[in-house]
C-alpha cells in the first residue's frame, strides 16, 4: 500500500468548519468514498465480532477536531506528542497500538492544525531556551494518510520557523515525495521503522517492504532532512543474529557509510491487553507472547509490559551497538529500550 484509501469516512460535522475539513470533504466526495456525518461521538458500527470490528475500523478514517488542552508526553523519543493523526491502516500483528486502540483502531485525523500548532508554541515558549522535541507518530503512522491531510507538510513548515523546536516522526510508509521540497531548515527528522525480513515477512501486512523504506529513506536524506532508523520490535528467535546481520548489509547498500544517522532500538514487549487482542485478532500468530520468558516492567502510562530478561537485553544491546558502529561510524544511538 502506497497510501491509505479508506472504505468509509466518518466525518465530524464540526470538522467542516475548518479549511482542512471542508477540503477533505470535497476530495473524498470526488473519489467516491462513502462518508457518514456525525455530531458528537464517533458512531458505533458493529460488524458482529471483535475481529470483524477490528478490521473494519482499520479501513475507516475518522475526520475530527482535536479537543484536549494538553499534549501527552512522549519519552524516550521526544518531549511531547504532536496530535496530528492517531491509528494506522497497516496490519502488523505485534503493533504497539493494540494496547491503546483496542477493538476499534480507526485512523483518526485532526483538522484544527492552527489550534494544535498554537498549543505547541506555548510549550516551546515555556521551555525556552531549552529545545523542545515533538513526536508526530507516537500513536500513528501519519505518512499513510499524508496524501489526504497534508498535515506533515504543514508541521514541517511550521517547525522550520523555531530555533528552539524540533519535529520528528517515524514511518513504515513511503509516500514522502510531497515532503521532499518542503523548507525544513533541518528542524524535522524523518525516521524509518525497519526490521529484519524474518519479522517483516511474518508479522507485517499492508506496509511497504524494507527495501522500499530504505529507498524512501535515501530520498529524504538527499533532501537534506536529518534521517534515522528505528529498528523494532527487535525479536529473539533462532538465527536472529544472522537475520539482523542481513538487515545491516541491506542498510549498507542504501545509506553512505559516513552519514550522520540516528538509531532508535526498541526490543519486543507486550502488555496483557495487547496479548489478548493479538490472540483474538490473529489466532495463529507466531508473535512471541510467553510471559515466562520475560520480565514484567511498569511503563510511563501506568500499565505494565513484558520485556526481555536482563541477560537477553544485554546481549541485544551489545550486538546492535557493535553492528551500528561497524556499519555507520558516525551514527548516533539515541536509545535502546
Ligand atoms: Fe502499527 Fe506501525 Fe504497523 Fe502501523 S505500521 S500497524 S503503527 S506497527
Amino acid at each position: 500500500m502506497l497510501y491509505f484509501v479508506p472504505k468509509l469516512v466518518l466525518m465530524n460535522r464540526q470538522a467542516l468548519e475548518y479549511p482542512m475539513g471542508s477540503r477533505l470533504m470535497k476530495c473524498l466526495q470526488k473519489e467516491g468514498i462513502q462518508i457518514r456525518l456525525f455530531d458528537k461521538k464517533v458512531p458505533v458500527i458493529s460488524r458482529g465480532s471483535f475481529t470483524k470490528d477490528f478490521f473494519f475500523a482499520k479501513q475507516t478514517m475518522v475526520v475530527t477536531v482535536w479537543r484536549r488542552r494538553e499534549f501527552q508526553t512522549c519519552r524516550p523519543s521526544a518531549h511531547y506528542q504532536l496530535p496530528l493523526v492517531s491509528g494506522c491502516p497497516g496490519i502488523c500483528e505485534y503493533c504497539y497500538l493494540n494496547t491503546n486502540l483496542g477493538r476499534r483502531p480507526f485512523i483518526k485525523v485532526y483538522v484544527n492544525l492552527e489550534e494544535i500548532f498554537a498549543r505547541a508554541e506555548q510549550y516551546i515558549k515555556e521551555r525556552k531556551p531549552e529545545l523542545t522535541l515533538f513526536e508526530g507518530a507516537a500513536t500513528s503512522d501519519p505518512v499513510a494518510v499524508e496524501r489526504w491531510t497534508g498535515s506533515l507538510q504543514k508541521a514541517i513548515e511550521y517547525f522550520a520557523r523555531f530555533e528552539e523546536a524540533r519535529f520528528r516522526f517515524v514511518t513504515k510508509f513511503i509516500d514522502i515525495d510531497s515532503l521532499l521540497g518542503v523548507e525544513h531548515k533541518g528542524h524535522t527528522e524523518i525516521r524509518f521503522s525497519i526490521n529484519c525480513d524474518y519479522v517483516v515477512e511474518r508479522f507485517e501486512k499492508l506496509v511497504p517492504s524494507n527495501r522500499e523504506r530504505l529507498e524512501a529513506a535515501r530520498k529524504v536524506m538527499e533532501a537534506g532532512y536529518p534521517t534515522g532508523f528505528l529498528i523494532g520490535p527487535i525479536m529473539i528467535f533462532d538465527r536472529w543474529r544472522e537475520e539482523y546481520g542481513k538487515l545491516f548489509e541491506m542498510l549498507k547498500e542504501y545509506m553512505p557509510r559516513d552519514t550522520s544517522l540516528t538509531f532508535e532500538l526498541i526490543t519486543h514487549r507486550f502488555t496483557p491487553r495487547a496479548k489478548t487482542i493479538i490472540r483474538q485478532v490473529y489466532p495463529r500468530t507466531e508473535v512471541p507472547l510467553d510471559e515466562s520468558k520475560r520480565k514484567f516492567k511498569f511503563g510511563q502510562f501506568g500499565y505494565g509490559k513484558y520485556i526481555y530478561m536482563d541477560d537477553d537485553m544485554t546481549e541485544l544491546k551489545d550486538y546492535f551497538s557493535s553492528q551500528i558502529t561497524r556499519v555507520f561510524p558516525k551514527a548516533k544511538i539515541l536509545y535502546f529500550v
